[in-house]
Order: C-alpha cells, then sequence, then structure tokens
C-alpha cells in the first residue's frame, strides 16, 4: 500500500497536487482541513471546537486531530493508499501516524516537501482568500499560520528525512512540472 504524506507550509500547493496524484496513482485523499471544514458546515459539535482554532490560526490539539485521523482512516480499509493532506502537522502527530499505520501492517512511503518561498506564499492565500472566501485566508490570520508553520509543522522535515522518507519538491514553478516531479519521487517508492 502506498501511504504519502504531501507536506508543506499553508499555500504550498497541497490540495492542488493531491488532486492530481490521486488521480494518477488512484490513491484516496485525506484532508484533514477538508474534513474540519465539513464539520464546521454541518454545524457539528467538533465542528464548532475546530472553527474556535482555525479562526485564530491555531492549530487543533494533537489528542482530538489524532482521533479525528482515526476514524476516517478506517474509512480505506481496502485502498490502493492514501495520500495524507495537512496531517501531520506537529511530531506527535507524524510519531502517531506511524504507530496507526504499523498496526495496520502498513507504513508511510514518503513524504513529499512542497518548498515555496515565504513571499509567494503570502500572495497565493491573500489571492485564495478573495476568490474562495475561506475565512482564515485573510492577512492576519495568514501571517499566524505561516508562524505556527515555522514553529510547530517545519520540524518535521528533519523527522521524516531521519525516517528516510523525505523527498524535496520545489514548489514554485508550472503546475505541470511540480505534478511531474512528485510522480517521479512517488514512482521510485511504489512497489
Ligand atoms: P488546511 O486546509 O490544511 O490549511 O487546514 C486548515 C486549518 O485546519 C489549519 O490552519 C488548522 O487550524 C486545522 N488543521 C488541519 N489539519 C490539521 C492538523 N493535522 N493538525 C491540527 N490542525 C489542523
Amino acid at each position: 500500500m502506498l501511504n504519502i504524506v504531501i507536506f508543506g507550509a499553508p499555500g504550498s500547493g497541497k490540495g492542488t497536487q493531491s488532486e492530481r496524484i490521486v488521480e494518477k496513482f488512484g490513491l484516496n485523499h485525506i484532508s484533514t482541513g477538508d474534513v474540519l471544514r465539513t464539520e464546521i458546515k454541518n454545524g457539528t459539535e467538533l465542528g464548532m471546537i475546530a472553527k474556535g482554532y482555525i479562526d485564530q490560526g491555531l492549530l487543533i490539539p494533537d489528542d482530538l486531530m489524532i482521533s479525528i485521523l482515526a476514524s476516517v482512516l478506517d474509512n480505506f480499509k481496502d485502498s490502493k493508499g492514501v495520500i495524507f493532506d495537512g496531517f501531520p502537522r506537529t511530531i506527535a502527530q507524524a510519531e502517531e501516524l506511524k504507530k496507526m499505520l504499523a498496526e495496520r501492517g502498513q507504513e508511510v512511503s514518503l513524504m513529499i516537501d512542497l518548498d515555496v518561498p515565504e513571499e509567494e506564499l503570502m500572495i497565493r492565500l491573500i489571492k485564495r482568500g478573495k476568490e474562495s472566501g475561506r475565512a482564515d485566508d485573510n492577512e492576519e490570520t495568514i501571517k499566524k499560520r505561516l508562524l505556527v508553520y515555522q514553529t510547530q509543522t517545519a520540524p518535521l522535515v528533519d523527522w521524516y528525512k531521519k525516517e528516510g522518507k523525505y523527498c524535496h519538491i520545489e514548489g514554485y514553478g508550472r503546475l505541470e512540472e511540480i505534478t511531474a516531479q512528485i510522480t517521479e519521487g512517488i514512482k521510485r517508492v511504489a512497489k
């Protein structure tokens, strides 16, 4: 089974590239951001809790996020593989994902790090906010999310390097070229 973590700062193109990779490799897609936004839209209790964090640009606490991921993961028991988009975002989440997959006789095959300069991230996110109306894509919250990324999420680069799963991708350029590079990386680990 192919388990791909697609990684990068907010606005790095994780969602867009995930959609393309899912199509190419026939994988299932878990976007924790989308899961949370659906809960908010449906007005669930979980959605109300999540909204408080998302609107402030903060991460949902690890315990809660891990239990959400576990329940989503069980929907894909017979899958060819999963692309994890937006999870893990902390070392605790990465350790837990490793454990959860090991319990199912699996592992992360590759972590793809979409590397995009911060000025470009700001431009993309402000534009996305105007087009999609996503409440957390406003300048103040974007700055907070980028800071949270640097402090809490970026340390996962070294964590996955130590695991021998790291794949760096230049995430600033033509969409097709980026997809081609990701595809090459995945083909190397696909059995
Ligand atoms: P995203 O769509 O991936 O940018 O996620 C939007 C927001 O959802 C983030 O800014 C966080 O508040 C929350 N979120 C999504 N995934 C996670 C995660 N793995 N851990 C904690 N919070 C998350």
